[in-house]
């Protein structure tokens, strides 16, 4: 935070004016950085220094928990971080007692502007009625439920509104960076790129011609590599941050096969070096094993849901440095609900699901990257932290999965540098749980503090409102 005072006066700056140039222009050098510093420690100065405490810290890399951790943050980063460091005199102090801190979690796959939570028809039908700047209200308190969650950071992959070319999640994005309404940091996909009829086409399922025209790339459905290389040009041009592509079929769409391929070898090579010479990483959804192969060997970074890769595919992905984002949570709920899909669904949802398992133990086994990811919007935003039992309960250690949900994330995000980790510098997204989340993970889903960037969002109870936009009452997940 720059103070208000804090400028350079032209007159200061005009005073050397009959000097010869040179030397004018060293002066005005000197009185800019003069400027400069004297702002910044005007700007430390005035933000107050917070110091939080509490019996155990994760910093969001080592293998074993801090004891009496201590974070010290100032405006919007971290001054300190670790074991039994000193409060600094007239820091507010905040203890947390017998909690974990831990840097923010990240969830790499979330859909804040959507919502399938309740009855599958009866949401599809609600896409079509509600106008789509309604949709987007409601997609505010889906960004409150997930930050006040413990997520600071969230990856979103695709938003589109069948019909509409409106880009909500730009909206939302931009709305929360600006401090209109509150919510995590996101890294936005846009509509998502896909094939004529695939998974993310936005006009299948529906009857033919029903919306008057075959949606085109500025709606992200492209069929050759030219046509790619333009979506994804019109998607970074329109606010993407990252950009998401179906390569395989998927469970929640109509008229496609689950693990069917879905863009060529060549298509997916255009999609990758369009997205990489825009310094944008690429997330593909996939279940099918065919495309994963092929879209690894593209160079994609990060396989999304992954269902029925074979452990070939998976040392394929190790070996060229991939991430899996395993989405566990997508399945469960499905599974929890079947009969609310049409039958069509069941039957992918009981095939994704029945390899999901075997294949994310080999990957856990084999050392592979794995990224946390939920597919939040299968089920009700801010749950996402049910994803962190299914992967311990599919054998990864506690501490890994904690490591997954930050640090790793972060490393995948691309955004390393700046958060992701408790460590001096990085911007202060500190969040806190009850107990020793390596004694039992559930805990992560009781988060009781949230600050983003300095900032507190929650200490306590999350604030009064309703989440779940659909009247459907919302099962518990069951515990296996
Ligand atoms: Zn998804």
């Amino acid at each position: 935070m720059i103070a208000q005072t804090c400028f350079v006066s032209p007159k200061f700056l005009y005073a050397g004016m009959n000097m010869p140039a040179s030397s004018r222009s060293s002066l005005r050098f000197t009185f800019v950085i003069l400027a400069f510093f004297s702002c910044a420690i005007e700007a430390r100065a005035a933000d107050k220094v917070i110091v939080l405490k509490a019996a155990r810290l994760f910093d969001g890399k080592s293998k074993t928990l801090a004891q009496n951790g201590v974070v010290i943050v100032q405006g919007n980063k971290i001054v300190d971080a670790g074991s039994n460091l000193p409060a600094p005199p007239d820091a507010q102090v905040i203890d947390l007692g017998d909690a974990t801190l831990s840097p923010g979690f990240m969830d790499g796959h979330t859909h804040l502007t959507l919502d399938f939570s309740g009855n599958y028809n009866e949401r599809r039908l609600k896409e079509v009625d509600l106008n789509v700047s309604e949709q987007a209200i409601i997609a505010t308190r889906h960004a409150r439920a997930t930050v006040e969650a413990g997520f600071t950071t969230v990856r979103d992959l695709g938003s589109r509104f069948v019909g509409s070319k409106e880009f909500v999640d730009v909206a939302l994005r931009n709305s929360i960076n600006k401090g209109v309404i509150v919510g995590p940091r996101m890294l936005v996909a846009t509509f998502g790129i896909g094939a004529t009829g695939g998974h993310f086409d936005p006009t299948s399922g529906f009857r033919d011609m029903l919306f008057g025209r075959e949606p085109d790339y500025s709606e992200g459905i492209a069929d050759g590599p030219d046509a790619i290389r333009k979506a994804v040009r019109f998607e970074v041009k329109n606010g993407a941050d990252v950009i998401k592509a179906a390569v395989s079929g998927g469970v929640l769409s109509l008229a496609d096969e689950v693990d069917t391929p879905q863009l060529t070898p060549a298509e997916m090579e255009a999609l990758v070096d369009e997205s990489h010479r825009l310094r944008k990483k690429v997330a593909v959804h996939c279940h099918g094993d065919q495309a994963a192969k092929e879209a690894i060997e593209a160079g994609v970074d990060s396989i999304e849901h992954g269902s029925f890769m074979k452990p070939e595919t998976l040392t394929l992905m190790k070996s060229k440095g991939t991430y899996l984002t395993p989405t566990l949570m997508a399945t469960e709920w499905i599974m929890s609900k079947i009969d609310n899909y049409p039958p069509a669904l069941q039957g992918k949802a009981k095939a994704a699901a029945a390899a999901r398992s075997d294949m994310f133990r080999n990957a856990v086994k084999m050392g592979i990257k794995v990224s946390f990811g939920t597919d939040a919007a299968v089920f009700p935003h801010g749950q996402n932290a049910k994803e962190f039992k299914l992967m311990v309960d599919l054998g990864m250690a506690p501490i890994d999965a904690l490591t997954s949900a930050t640090g790793t994330t972060a490393e995948l995000f691309g955004i390393a540098q700046k958060t992701g980790t408790l460590q001096k510098g990085k911007l202060a997204d500190v969040i806190a749980m009850p107990g020793d989340p390596t004694a039992d993970i559930t805990v992560t889903e009781r988060v009781s503090f949230v600050m983003k960037e300095g900032k507190i969002i929650r200490n306590g109870p999350p604030s009064a409102q309703p989440v779940a936009v659909s009247a459907d009452p919302e099962p518990e997940i069951p515990a296996d």
